[in-house]
């Protein structure tokens, strides 16, 4: 396995208290694979992943329990030197915001060439003419001329693409994209989308991809874990949740989204709010929302129950939930 985590805990200390931002939460990918990570602000997706890269904001935030394993070393044990070298080569992120990530004093050029002067100790030149093929493998084009431009001389979409560029440059084993596409129009949306998954597939990487948005995963993902309130509530192979969820938050989830086999139904809508991470409801987090919920639900807190096909779910009542 390229990536699994287990078990991990990542606590938040603040003046009103503290919120266990994820709680619990493993999960696996493997080369080739892309995994992804699905729910709503606040639900602990981006904080696992920013504890798996190690880029979580210390403090307030702090790893509380857990293992990281990468290739089958835990990261969270490893010398901090080793540590650094791994995520350093091996793992790579895209974030949603381009133009925040990248440097605008920089030419696009010069910040993808860098990576090939650091880490591999290019010539300046061949660092540049490396750059240049970078961005025409993400499909920039005129990227002979546009690599003297800096990033805001390029379109959201086309950052996007230079952003993963830059990710993709040491050809990293693993790589994260925290909605990678949210800031972007559908159709550019679309685009950078099948770019990823096609590199993707070229490069064999593991994918964990990071979203809110049902709609985006649909086609690339190989599995979902769905997670509420810093756990996983639900973990299955794309296909088979879409067919028949077997929670009753990721069913909400479906039915709150256009699909063009429901055509003619009304559009649901989960009722309420996620939970303050403070102040989690006892027992089933989801409970206070969920049309299914009944007294055990209140009380008893529901264990990622193991379900046939290789999928789980932190429901009491998944078999009724599967039945729909
Ligand atoms: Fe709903 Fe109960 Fe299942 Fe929680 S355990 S999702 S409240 S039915
Ligand atoms: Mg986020």
């Amino acid at each position: 396995m390229l990536l699994e985590v287990r078990d991990l805990r990542v606590e938040f200390r603040t003046r009103d208290g503290v919120a266990r931002a994820v709680d619990g939460v493993g999960y696996a990918v493997d080369a080739g694979e892309t995994l992804a990570v699905l729910g709503e602000s606040g639900s602990g997706k981006s904080v696992t992943a920013q504890a798996v890269m190690g880029i979580l904001d210390t403090p307030p935030g702090r790893i509380t329990g857990g293992r990281v394993l990468f290739q089958g070393r835990d990261l969270l044990t490893l010398k901090e030197r080793e540590r650094r070298r791994i995520r350093g080569a091996q793992m790579a992120m895209i974030f949603q915001d381009a133009l925040s990530a990248l440097n605008p004093v920089l030419t696009v050029g010069d910040q993808l060439g860098e990576m090939f002067v650091v880490h591999r100790g290019m010539s300046r030149k061949d660092a540049r003419a490396r750059a240049v093929e970078l961005m025409e493998r993400v499909r920039i084009p005129a990227a002979a001329q546009r690599v003297r431009d800096y990033p805001h001389q390029f379109s959201g979409g086309m950052r996007q693409r230079i952003m993963i560029a830059m990710a993709l440059a040491l050809r990293p084993a693993l790589v994260i994209a925290d909605e990678p596409t949210t800031a972007l129009d559908v159709t550019v949306q679309a685009q950078v989308m099948d770019l990823l998954a096609e590199l993707r597939r070229e490069y064999r990487m593991g994918l964990i991809l990071i979203t809110h948005d049902l709609g985006v995963v649909a086609d690339v993902a190989d599995r979902i874990a769905v997670m509420y309130a810093g756990r996983i509530v639900e973990s299955a192979p794309v296909h088979d949740l879409y067919r028949a969820p077997a929670h009753p938050y990721t069913r909400g989830l479906l039915d709150s989204v256009p699909r063009l086999d429901r055509k003619g139904r009304e559009l649901y809508a989960i009722k309420g709010m996620p939970p303050n991470l403070m102040r989690v409801p006892p027992g089933c987090s989801f409970h206070p929302r969920c049309p299914m919920a009944q007294d055990v639900c209140r009380t008893d807190e529901p264990p990622l129950y193991e379900v046939p096909g290789g999928r789980g779910s932190a429901c009491h009542f998944w078999r009724e939930c599967l039945r729909g």
